[in-house]
């Protein structure tokens, strides 16, 4: 009865580039922390984008913090 022949796709977003994809895709290389694009990529490289890509995310964080602070007064 409970057939679970086609798991739901999700949109996630890529822990390297910061991409949304979804997830799984039939066909589709990308993995559960990856896009497609950045399954490729060699495994040292992608940790250094996804070194950078955690800084692009403090440093939006922090720009929108100020953008709400520059708002709110
Ligand atoms: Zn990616």
């Amino acid at each position: 009865m409970a057939t679970k022949s086609q798991p739901a796709t999700r949109i996630r977003t890529c822990h390297a580039c910061g991409r949304q994809y979804e997830y799984p895709l039939k066909g589709n290389s990308a993995t559960r922390h990856h896009c497609e694009d950045c399954v490729e990529v060699p495994e040292h490289l992608r940790r250094v984008a996804e070194r950078l890509f955690a800084r692009v995310q403090t440093l939006e964080t922090a720009l929108k913090r100020i953008e709400n602070k520059l708002a709110g007064n």
